[in-house]
């Protein structure tokens, strides 16, 4: 009989920790976030180094990208089908709709795969990982 290990607490734990609170992945006291959408290098309470390597955020970028474009599309429909407005109007409404959210969501976004992040280490069995 095998036995495996389930990391749906963990995974539940890590994604609530960087999702809601917006603190490490590894111990959930170290702030994430220097200022706005600026991460801190590492953690101040346990060392976790949040951007481990080069490129590490671009997943971050993406999911910005996706999640962005399912609003700009939600837009789009809900214009199209409740109102009337001319092409030059829509525009003049959703592009700085589109922006903010952009802005909006981009912590999210890049806290979300801080914690991605962290899970597929932790899912490696890499050697600085210390699950808390
Ligand atoms: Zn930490």
């Amino acid at each position: 009989m095998s036995v495996t290990h389930d990391t749906n607490p963990l995974r539940l734990r890590v994604l609530r920790r960087v999702l809601t609170s917006r603190t490490c992945p590894q111990c959930g006291t170290g702030r994430l976030f220097r200022s706005w959408a600026k991460l801190e290098e590492r953690c101040a309470s346990c060392g976790l180094v949040y951007r481990r390597e080069p490129g590490s955020m671009t997943g971050s970028m993406y999911s910005t990208a996706v999640v962005t474009e399912i609003f700009a599309a939600l837009l789009i429909g809900l214009a199209w089908v409740l109102t009337d407005w001319s092409t030059a109007v829509f525009i003049a409404v959703a592009v700085p709709l589109v922006l903010v959210f952009s802005a909006l969501v981009l912590p999210l976004c890049q806290a979300f795969w801080v914690g991605i992040e962290y899970l597929t280490d932790v899912g490696n069995g890499e050697s600085w990982i210390r699950p808390r």
